[in-house]
C-alpha cells in the first residue's frame, strides 16, 4: 500500500492509502523523491480546475527513482534516478502530424496526475518520449523543475530573444521567476512587475535588473491610444501615478545580491522588446500591450479563467505591428531543451523553492501558497 494525496474538494487535501500500481508493458513505476507545487495546483486547491477532476490525485511536477519496470523497457532499470513530465503527445492526431505536438488533441486527457504520492505510474507514451535519466549532480528537487521549465522554454522558443534585449515580466510568481532565470541566462535586461512587494524582493535576489511595484489594478495607461506614441521616443508610456498606482519605493536601492531591498527601481515604462504576461488576469492581458515597443511581442503565458474575453487597441496591433503570442504547454523538443538546461545547472532553479513539507503536510503547503506565502514548495514523501 502507499499514501497518495487526494484533492477532495477545493481547500481539502486528504492522504489516502491506495494500492501501489503494477506496471504493465511499457510502463514505469516511479518512487517519488520530490514533487513541487505549481500555480495550476494552487488554482485547483482554491477553486477547482477544469483539467484536475475532484476528488482525485493531483500534483504533476516530480522526480524519483524507478521502482519497477514493465515488460519491453530497456532504457531504464530498477534503481535509476529519473526526471519526467506528466504528458506526451499521441503522434497520430492531425496536430501531431503537423508537428504541433503541444497542441495534440490527446495530450491533455492522456496526461497523468498524482505527484503528491509515494509512487506514480508512468504510461508508455510518456516513458517513450519524456522520461530522462537524472544526473547525479542535480538534486531531485531541481530535477522536478523539468515540467514547469519546459512550459517556459516553449514560450520562448520562437522569439529569437537576443542578448541585451529588454524584457518585462508581469507577475512575479513561480512561472514569472522561471522566465526571469531563463532570460538572465540569455543576457537579457529584465524588469519584473508585481503588485506584491515581497515577490519583487525575490525577483531582485534572483537577478532582475529592475522591478516595478504595481497596485491591484493593472489599468491601461492613459497614453495607450493616441498622443503620438511610437513616433516620438519621449512619449514612452509613463506610469501615471493616479491611475496606475505609480511606483512605490519601499526601501532604498541596495547593491544586488544583498537581498534587502531592490537592485534598481524603474519608474518609467520603456518600450520593451518583449513582454511576458504571467498572471492569467484578463485586465493584465489587456494592459500588457502598453509596455511593448513597436514591432515587439507580448507573450500571453498566464491562462485566464475560461469564458473571459479581452479587447485591444487596433492601432497598436496594426500600425505598431505588435505581436500577441499565446503559448500553451510544450513539445518533446522543448522538454529536451529544458532537460539540458537543468543538467547544465546554469539556472540554479532551487532558488525558487521556499520550503519543504512532508507528504502528509501537503495541505499546509497549499494553505501557505493560498495566503501568498512562498513561491514553490517541495513535497517530500
Ligand atoms: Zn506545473
Ligand atoms: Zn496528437
Amino acid at each position: 500500500m502507499m499514501l497518495a494525496g487526494i484533492l477532495v474538494k477545493p481547500g481539502v487535501i486528504e492522504l489516502r492509502e491506495t494500492e501501489v500500481p503494477k506496471p504493465s508493458q511499457g510502463e514505469l513505476l516511479v518512487k517519488i523523491k520530490a514533487a513541487l507545487t505549481c500555480g495550476t495546483d494552487l488554482k485547483a486547491f482554491r477553486r477547482g480546475h477544469p483539467v484536475i477532476p475532484m476528488p482525485g490525485l493531483f500534483g504533476h511536477e516530480f522526480s524519483g527513482i524507478v521502482s519497477e519496470v514493465g515488460r519491453g523497457i530497456t532504457r531504464f532499470k530498477k534503481g535509476d534516478a529519473i526526471m519526467a513530465v506528466h504528458s506526451a503527445p499521441c503522434l497520430a492526431c492531425r496536430y501531431c502530424r503537423k508537428e504541433l505536438y503541444n497542441l495534440c488533441e490527446n495530450i491533455m486527457h492522456t496526461k497523468i496526475l498524482g505527484a503528491f504520492a509515494e509512487y506514480i505510474l508512468l504510461p508508455p507514451h510518456i516513458v517513450r518520449q519524456n522520461v530522462f535519466h537524472k544526473p547525479q549532480n542535480l538534486s531531485f528537487e531541481e530535477a522536478a523543475f523539468l515540467e514547469p521549465l519546459s512550459c517556459v522554454v516553449h514560450g520562448m522558443e520562437s522569439l529569437h530573444v537576443k542578448k541585451n534585449d529588454h524584457a518585462l515580466i508581469i507577475g512575479s510568481g513561480p512561472v514569472g521567476l522561471l522566465h526571469l532565470l531563463l532570460l538572465k541566462e540569455k543576457g537579457v535586461q529584465v524588469t519584473v512587475m508585481d503588485k506584491h512587494d515581497s515577490k519583487l524582493k525575490v525577483a531582485t535576489k534572483l537577478g532582475a535588473d529592475f522591478v516595478m511595484l504595481h497596485d491591484s489594478r493593472y489599468s491601461p495607461s492613459p497614453n495607450s491610444s493616441h498622443q503620438g506614441r511610437g513616433h516620438n521616443p519621449s512619449s514612452l508610456l509613463p506610469l501615471d501615478k493616479g491611475r496606475m498606482g505609480g511606483v512605490i519605493i519601499p526601501s532604498p536601492p541596495v547593491e544586488e545580491g544583498k537581498g534587502e531591498g531592490y537592485s534598481k527601481i524603474k519608474n518609467v515604462i520603456e518600450d520593451f522588446d518583449y513582454v511576458f504576461e504571467c498572471t492569467g488576469m484578463p485586465e493584465v492581458w489587456e494592459a500588457s500591450v502598453n509596455y511593448v515597443r513597436r514591432g515587439g511581442t507580448v507573450v500571453l503565458f498566464g491562462g485566464c479563467k475560461s469564458g473571459t474575453t479581452v479587447s485591444y487597441d487596433t492601432e497598436r496591433l496594426h500600425y505598431d505591428e505588435i505581436t500577441l503570442k499565446g503559448v500553451f504547454h510544450y513539445t518533446p523538443a522543448d522538454v529536451k531543451k529544458a532537460y539540458k538546461l537543468l543538467c547544465s545547472k546554469k539556472l540554479n532553479v532551487s532558488r525558487l523553492i521556499s520550503g519543504r513539507f512532508p507528504l502528509k503536510q501537503t495541505q499546509k503547503a497549499f494553505e501557505k501558497l493560498s495566503k501568498g506565502v512562498g513561491i514553490k514548495y517541495a513535497i517530500i514523501p
